[in-house]
């Protein structure tokens, strides 16, 4: 794994879905490393083995992304990790990094309404017009559009 000094390694983090997985869970809640593994499963729908989940835990401490506080649970002592102030913040530059990419794909798989070109979401009004399936943001801009088409159609040339 390469660790050049890119943002603070936040592209490294994106591109491995389960330490970025683990961090969202961190980002909302202090969380033990069972809980973080139990969450994932829920979540994710996947099993994450422990030898990824704490050695990962360790390394962010080590970064000073994650602190934990220790407590004894009958004979065992659990650690629960959260995330300290420059953790949240590489979070934070996570998500936003992440949104920008995820933005990006998503832009293409938006469609644009045939009369005033609003970037819609879904298919609000579809309608076929010279054997052509045109798209509408909303049945004013249909008929707008209509309109404007036989204006078009009716002036000499
Ligand atoms: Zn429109």
């Amino acid at each position: 794994m390469t660790k050049d000094k890119d943002v603070e390694g936040i592209d490294e983090h994106i591109s491995d879905f389960n330490r970025f997985y683990i961090l969202t869970i961190l980002y909302q809640n202090p969380a033990h490393g069972y809980s973080i593994i139990n969450q994932f499963k829920t979540q994710v729908k996947k099993e994450i083995s422990p030898s990824l989940v704490y050695p990962f835990l360790q390394e962010l401490e080590e970064k000073g992304y994650v602190k934990h506080t220790a407590k004894m649970v009958g004979e065992k002592r659990r650690k629960t990790f959260e995330l300290t102030p420059t953790g949240r913040e590489l979070c934070n530059n996570l998500f936003k990094r992440f949104t920008e990419l995820v933005s990006t794909a998503f832009e293409t798989s938006l469609q644009t309404c045939t009369h005033c070109k609003t970037q819609i979401y879904k298919t609000v009004h579809q309608e076929t017009i010279n054997n052509t399936e045109k798209i509408f943001c909303c049945t004013h801009c249909a008929q707008a559009y209509k309109q404007k088409q036989k204006n078009n159609t009716k002036q000499p040339t």
